[in-house]
């Protein structure tokens, strides 16, 4: 294990925190910011097509959702910090020497974490979707009807902490080494990042690929933000399928976006307050 002081101690604990914070918050703004920039400031009109909604944003949009985002790092800081003492303690199976365990189970442990990231998530959302808890939990994030690569960590400070909890517990019981843990956090952010973007970067028919139907991308995820009560996945789709929560209007939105030709275009709904939860 690699030697960190004694982070039970409270200079420790902060000096901990504040630099877990600026990895966090400094990968979000590299992520959100270098998909800002290249699709909305430097090359707009290249994707001009691809735009899920031409209606321009709130005034003001893109700053609260940075300031929530900062929050969201700050609490995933304070997280980050809390894992690390646990780790410390002994309570995790997080380790740093290759040889602990076979070469394969880096990858897999990989994929186990992104599935049981998921299956978190799509359970946690729809509850998060019962018209009492949204009001308090959820709303925040559903407050960018049109969402930008800055809504990527939009959540209430509640959401945050639930979210939160989810990488202490998986570290409790699925070992894991300390660079797949990175490349996890890290795909998190930039998934996150592409799912919001309101412009579709994956390429044609993708929605029916092999490997395409199976992954979240920004037509998905703005049909939820539009429509609420369909698509609440995080990375991958098969559990909208599997409870068949997946938008009826995702394969003919992603075919307009994506096909040269000019289709008929989606009727996307207007999002009302009254629609905003739906009841299950
Ligand atoms: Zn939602
Ligand atoms: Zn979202």
């Amino acid at each position: 294990m690699y030697q960190l002081p004694d982070l039970t101690q409270p200079v420790w604990f902060f000096a901990a925190t504040v630099i877990v914070f600026m990895v966090v918050a400094g990968r979000y703004f590299l992520a959100a910011g270098l998909f800002y920039a290249v699709f909305y400031v430097w090359y707009p009109q290249k994707w001009k097509q691809r735009k899920i909604n031409s209606r321009n944003y709130n005034k003001h949009q893109f700053r609260k959702e940075v300031k929530w985002s900062c929050i969201t790092a700050l609490i995933f800081a304070v997280s980050g910090t809390l894992t690390a003492i646990l780790w410390q303690k002994g309570y995790t199976k997080l380790y740093t020497e290759v040889a602990d365990y076979p070469v394969w189970w880096l990858p897999v442990s990989l994929a186990i974490a992104l599935v049981l990231h998921e299956t978190y998530y799509y359970w946690l959302h729809r509850w998060m979707h019962h018209p009492k808890v949204f009001k308090i939990v959820h709303k925040v994030h559903h407050d960018s009807n049109i969402t930008s690569p800055w809504t990527a960590f939009s959540f209430h400070p509640l959401e945050g902490v639930i979210q939160a909890l989810f990488l202490p517990a998986l570290l409790m019981v699925l070992p894991m080494h300390l660079y797949v843990l990175v490349i996890q956090l890290t795909i998190m952010t930039i998934s996150s990042v592409i799912n919001h973007l309101d412009i579709e970067i994956y390429p044609r028919n993708f929605y029916k690929h092999f490997v395409g139907r199976w992954l979240i991308g920004a037509t998905h995820h703005s049909l939820h933000h539009k429509q609420f009560k369909y698509n609440y996945g995080l990375y991958f789709t098969f559990w909208d399928k599997w409870k068949r929560t997946e938008s009826p209007l995702y394969p003919k939105l992603f075919q307009e976006k994506t096909n040269a030709e000019q289709l008929s275009p989606v009727v996307l709904p207007e999002v009302e307050e009254c629609d905003a939860t739906t009841a299950q």
